[in-house]
């Protein structure tokens, strides 16, 4: 565990003092919905590199200090705001049904096509999604790391600043619109008892982020795993399609998921020596 000070420097601009506390990594209002909008507000972590600890619960989404300058924090917040009001606040919202055309293809896939959302930013946001991820020592992103993460990091970087309308009218950084990305959303996220991070970059070149009702996939090569998703295989600066699961594929997404974390669990409780637990 590396400990942070607001003397080191900040993680993305590499020039000023990572002087501010407390910088979400799974984005704010991701972690809203993560924890859920009534009730008690809790979610789960599944962590395989901790086989022997129970799931923790959770009530805040992932934070840590000393990360990030002001203006850096100031420039992801910028992009956090404007997904948050033109994208998840929109989609499979009536009164917003003219952003977005919904179809479903001959494999009986449904998904959006975002007519009216900023390509560039939109990229922006999930990279700076898989690169805090990847810089982060909380969980579950411990053992999370995307081994070119200073390509994203550069690509963030290039389009720095405080202020949205700038970010717009800055040239993007090259391989912005080279890397590939795939976004999924569960149709009716009813069931607030399944919230849940999960963060794996397990295969090569493909890392994975799952943030309650949402998943991201991302991938910085040109001939990835990403290729099989086809149509949902987001490249190059075209509106951008998004998936649309039916619950039941939710469902079964996410116990394959655990079942997978349990398997991960136990074959690291072996090498660990210790008694994992049962999940
Ligand atoms: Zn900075």
């Amino acid at each position: 565990m590396i400990i942070r000070t607001p003397n080191d420097d900040c993680l993305l601009c590499q020039k000023n003092k990572a002087t501010k506390k407390n910088s979400h990594i799974a984005s704010k209002f991701l972690g809203k919905s993560i924890l859920g909008k009534t009730g008690p507000r809790k979610g789960y972590i599944l962590d395989s590199s901790k086989p022997h600890v129970k799931p923790r619960v959770f009530q805040d989404s992932p934070k840590e200090s000393y990360i990030l300058c002001p203006d850096c924090e100031k420039y992801l917040e910028c992009l956090e705001t404007y997904v948050a009001e033109n994208f998840t606040k929109r989609l499979l919202n009536e009164r917003f049904n003219k952003n977005f055309e919904y179809k479903m293809n001959e494999g009986g896939v449904e998904y959006a096509i975002c007519k009216n959302l900023n390509n560039k930013l939109f990229r922006l946001f999930i990279i700076s999604l898989f690169w805090r991820g990847s810089i982060s020592n909380e969980e579950p992103f411990t053992s999370f790391n995307i081994s070119e993460q200073d390509k994203l990091r550069v690509v963030l970087q290039e389009s720095n600043s405080t202020d949205i309308q700038a970010i717009k009218l800055k040239k993007p950084h090259a391989n912005l619109h080279e890397f590939q990305i795939v976004v999924m959303r569960s149709k009716n996220s009813h069931d607030p008892t399944g919230n849940f991070f999960y963060a794996n970059g397990e295969n090569d070149n493909l890392y994975q982020l799952i943030l309650n009702e949402y998943k991201f996939f991302i991938s910085l090569e040109s001939n990835s795993a990403l290729q099989k998703f086809q149509f949902l295989n987001n490249v190059g600066n075209t509106n951008f399609i998004i998936g649309l699961l039916p619950d039941q594929t939710w469902r079964k997404l996410r116990k394959g998921l655990i079942d997978l974390a349990t398997k991960k669990s136990l074959d690291n409780a072996k090498k660990m020596g210790v008694k994992p637990w049962n999940l």
